[in-house]
């Protein structure tokens, strides 16, 4: 039996825990276990609403003081995201669809571009949040941090036109955006008639030989000043894809993911293949039912 990812259990003891036992938000922080049987033992017993972990390791948890490093976090909120097709209040099987989408985008870059390796996708319950562990990133501070999630997501319109390197990857992330809008977004500079005409001129983009984006037909269609709007307006939104307040907090905690049988179960498990992954598959009680079986 192992209900809790390698990741979680290595040096639980240098990690705070925050539990959730009335359904209101962590109420109970601060808690330290010495080892996984411990935590364990604490989870089926007290069987805690939710159970949150730390993204930092301290040498002593238990204050939050003498903070050594911290994984680096993308948090992918399905609700939050402000460009997403389906239009739904809450969160529905095409936007949490939309937001893995996203989160293997990011984790592609963060591993071809950045050369990171010890990355884990869990699903929140509402959508995914991407864990760092490498070296490289853990033992920075918050504004490296900021820089890091604006880069992945694509939050600077590039200075040249060139496709090659980051102007690849923001035309990626533009094109990907257009082709989501549902023409309702309320995105800063880009009133309804340009949402229109994006929708209106989104099939006239098209890939060259090399498989990059030629958008030269399609700024043609919209007018240059107004694309120029596109793209800042594009930009502004690509940051707020992601929790930019979760990526730079070095002293979060992350709900806790887990299978084991408690009410937090359910909502929260570390996603092992990204290529096939349903949360409406994995993340209900009968599946936790199933492995207990096991
Ligand atoms: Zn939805």
């Amino acid at each position: 039996m192992n209900d809790l990812p390698d990741f979680i259990t290595e040096n639980i003891y240098k990690r705070e825990f925050g539990f959730d036992h009335y359904g209101q938000g962590p109420n109970d922080r601060y808690k330290t276990f010495l080892n996984e049987r411990n935590l364990k033992k604490f989870l089926r017993t007290k069987t805690p609403f939710a159970a949150y972990i730390s993204v930092a390791f301290y040498n002593e948890p238990r204050h939050r003081q003498d903070w050594q490093k911290s994984e680096f976090v993308i948090d992918i909120d399905a609700k939050d995201m402000p460009i997403r097709s389906c239009g739904c209040d809450n969160v529905c099987e095409i936007c949490l669809n939309e937001a893995l989408e996203l989160a293997r985008i990011y984790i592609d870059t963060l591993k071809g571009d950045l050369g990171l390796k010890n990355i884990h996708l869990v699903y929140s319950g509402r959508g995914y949040h991407i864990r760092v562990l490498d070296k490289f990133v853990m033992g920075e501070e918050s504004e490296f941090r900021g820089e890091v999630l604006k880069y992945i997501t694509g939050a600077d319109v590039p200075t040249n036109e060139i496709p090659l390197g980051y102007t690849n990857l923001f035309n990626n992330r533009l094109v990907r955006n257009i082709f989501h809008i549902t023409g309702k977004e309320k995105i800063e500079g880009i009133n309804t008639k340009l949402l229109k005409d994006i929708k209106k001129n989104r099939d006239k983009i098209e890939k060259d030989e090399n498989g990059n984006y030629q958008l030269g037909i399609f700024k043609g269609e919209i007018g240059p000043r107004r694309y120029k709007n596109l793209l800042d307006g594009i930009a502004r939104v690509n940051l707020s894809m992601a929790d930019g307040k979760v990526s730079i907090d070095l002293k979060r905690i992350l709900r806790l993911p887990s299978s084991l049988h408690s009410k937090v179960s359910m909502k929260c498990v570390e996603v092992k293949n990204l290529d096939n992954f349903d949360p409406f598959k994995y993340a209900v009680p009968k599946f936790v039912e199933e492995r207990k079986d096991n």
